[in-house]
């Protein structure tokens, strides 16, 4: 029996829910302001409705709804026309009114999907549902000296928090890591959510059992809370995948329960058990009327979303013949896209298509992310503009400088903020590849190799090579190639048709 099970494969099932607050200017059923609860002064943002004192009434904020349905939109769920608000009723310190507004069993949306790039190509994953809630307040635990007590900031309680959960159609902590980061675009492209999951604001716990492969029924699943890092949401998964799959192969079984991650240690960390389903005792929402949504409203919000990262990737490849890979990277990040766009439109303008579409990519994707990170700016904040690095990539086609010297006038740009021809002509860096100084190059060598010239004039084209070579070795490496090998090739082809007459 054990040997059986050592021989079978398994594979990993994961499916996610996330939490998204939503940056409204104020709360989901107060007028409180949102305020970012990582630096707020404590209880600053706060009112009797936020605050569960008895005889308020919320009231929802339209605000958030159309956020929301942003991203059910862009999710491309089916919109409930009618979703109902109800009470989470649980008990803990930072939920003052002792229940949770959420949508339970109608919720806002559902059915939807996100398309990912996976190494097995486009995979589809189903997004279960989308619904409102609102968030809970934070509690800093203390402990000092003889003294150990909690204490409680409401500036959180009542933001307006949207839930997204997957079907569990993830089947490796890679696909994790690409769908969360898909996702976190997503929300960053509608402008409805920074995306900062160390600040708290995106939370994502993931599901996760392993089944035999071939197996279509799930897993007994275990839930990861708590992370704060992409690289922690791949790592704790990756972990899980290994540490049940090894339970199952000794002949053990797996726990339902609820773990932590312990990033310094690299490993999950029992949290609870989770014997039965917790009961809430949901009813709905007295104090609150069924959300119903107009489809009117519903059409002028999705005529209204913006390209979205997959859409743009698809373009990307088609018009601009970019790698998959590439364009996955540049449309990430609506503020890189649009740099690169503007970047080629620029080009378009003041060449005539000597540069790729691809070669501007290269360079934003390795060169300039590469300075970026080093200086940790963003690409809102770099002093060189797309029309800026446009005519970089033109001194480098035109060959009035090669790519190295390319990169340290890039570096210098972003440094000083200095246009490109001024920092050629300041650094005198036009003169490797000046013709004039070329052509005197190629000379000079020609008249010193008579024996090599002759053989390659009577037919040895080898030789050729070996000319390059002596040029570019006089010029200490500095000449640029293309200068170089387009004399060249004037001179010897001059001197064979010289030959022949
Ligand atoms: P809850 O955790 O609140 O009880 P659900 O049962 O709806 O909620 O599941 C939450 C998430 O867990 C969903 O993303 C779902 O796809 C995923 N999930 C449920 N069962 C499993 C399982 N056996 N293995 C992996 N993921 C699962
Ligand atoms: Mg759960
Ligand atoms: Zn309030």
């Amino acid at each position: 029996m054990e040997f059986q099970i050592y021989l079978m494969e398994f594979e990993s099932v994961i499916g996610l829910e996330v939490h998204a607050e939503l940056e409204t200017k104020s709360k989901m059923f107060c007028s409180c302001s949102v305020v970012d609860s990582t630096i707020a002064e404590p209880n600053i943002a706060v009112c009797p409705v936020c605050t569960g004192m008895p005889g308020v009434l919320p009231v929802v904020n339209q605000r958030a709804v159309e956020y929301a349905l942003r991203v059910a939109l862009a999710l491309e769920c089916e919109i409930a026309h009618t979703s109902i608000f109800a009470r989470k009723n649980y008990f803990y310190p930072d939920l003052p009114k002792g229940y949770q507004i959420s949508q339970y069993e109608q919720p806002l949306a559902r059915n939807g999907h996100l398309t990912i790039q996976t190494k097995k190509g486009e995979r589809k994953i189903r997004i279960r549902r989308v619904h409102l809630e609102e968030d809970t307040g934070k509690l800093t635990h203390v402990h000092q000296d003889e003294e150990s007590y909690s204490l409680v900031d409401l500036n959180r309680a009542g933001v307006p928090l949207l839930e997204i959960v997957s079907e569990p159609d993830l089947r490796s902590a890679e696909e994790v890591r690409t769908f969360a980061n898909n996702l976190r675009s997503i929300l960053r492209y509608l402008k409805v959510n920074s995306g900062d999951l160390e600040k708290g604001v995106m939370r994502i716990e993931p599901n996760i059992s392993v089944r035999p492969l071939g197996s279509d029924e799930l897993g007994t699943r275990v839930e990861v809370k708590n992370l704060n890092s992409f690289r922690a949401l791949e790592r704790s998964v990756a972990y899980e995948i290994k540490r049940q799959t090894r339970e199952i192969q000794q002949g053990k079984s797996v726990i339902q329960q609820t773990v932590g991650w312990d990033e310094n240690l690299g490993v999950t960390v029992l949290q609870r058990i989770k014997e039965e389903e917790d009961d809430y005792r949901y009813f709905p929402e007295p104090d609150l009327p069924p959300l119903v949504i107009e489809p009117e409203w519903v059409a002028s919000i999705r005529s209204a979303l913006p390209e979205l990262p997959g859409a743009k990737l698809h373009r990307f490849t088609q018009e601009y013949g970019l790698s998959e890979y590439d364009a996955g990277v540049l449309v990430a990040e609506q503020a890189v896209a649009d740099y690169y766009e503007e970047a080629v439109a620029a080009l378009a303008e003041i060449s005539r298509e000597e540069v790729r579409p691809k070669t501007i990519a290269n360079w934003i994707i390795g060169e300039l992310f590469g300075l970026l990170n080093q200086y940790n700016v963003s690409i809102e904040q770099t002093r060189i503009t797309p029309q800026g690095l446009a005519s970089l990539l033109l001194l480098v086609s035109q060959g009035e400088i090669n790519q190295n010297t390319a990169k340290a006038v890039l570096a210098e740009m972003f440094s000083t903020g200095k246009p490109a021809d001024e920092i050629v002509a300041a650094r005198g860096f036009t003169q490797i590849s000046d013709s004039e100084f070329i052509t005197e190059l190629v000379n000079q060598v020609i008249s010193a190799n008579p024996d090599q010239v002759e053989e390659y004039v009577h037919g040895k084209d080898s030789i050729a090579r070996w000319l390059f070579g002596q040029v570019m070795r006089s010029a200490k490496g500095q000449a640029n190639p293309q200068v170089v090998q387009r004399e060249l090739d004037r001179q010897l082809s001059a001197l064979r048709q010289t030959d022949g007459q």
